[in-house]
C-alpha cells in the first residue's frame, strides 16, 4: 500500500474513492472517522492509499485532474510533499507534520 494523498476532509477522501475507482484504481482510505480530530493531530487527516501494483505516477495525475475539476489550477499548490521525509502535507501547514521540516521554495 502506497499513500497517495491526504483529504481536507473525509467527504473529499470519498470522493477521490470513487473518482478513481471509476477509472479503475484500486482504493483505500484510512482514518475518514476520525475527522473531528484533525485540529488537534494532522495524522487525523484522512488519507488516500493505492496498492503496491497501482503506478503512483498515474493515480497523482488523476488526483490533479479531479482537484483541478473541484477547485481550480490553485488547488494544485495547496498540498505539499516534504522533501526530506517524502510525507504529503495539507494545504496550510507550515513545516512538515512528520519531521518538521519547512517546505522548499519554489
Ligand atoms: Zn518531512
Amino acid at each position: 500500500m502506497q499513500k497517495i494523498y491526504l483529504a481536507r476532509d473525509f467527504i473529499e477522501a470519498e470522493r477521490i474513492r470513487e473518482y478513481l475507482t471509476a477509472r479503475g484504481v484500486a482504493v483505500h482510505l484510512s482514518d475518514v472517522f476520525t475527522h473531528s480530530l484533525q485540529a488537534v493531530n494532522p495524522m487525523a487527516f484522512p488519507s488516500v492509499w493505492i496498492g503496491d501494483d497501482e503506478h503512483p505516477g498515474h493515480v497523482r495525475v488523476l488526483i490533479e485532474d479531479f482537484l483541478r475539476q473541484e477547485y481550480g489550477q490553485s488547488a494544485l499548490r495547496m498540498q505539499w510533499s516534504c522533501a526530506v521525509c517524502g510525507e504529503i502535507n495539507p494545504a496550510g501547514f507550515e513545516l512538515c507534520w512528520h519531521c518538521g521540516t519547512a517546505p522548499a521554495q519554489e
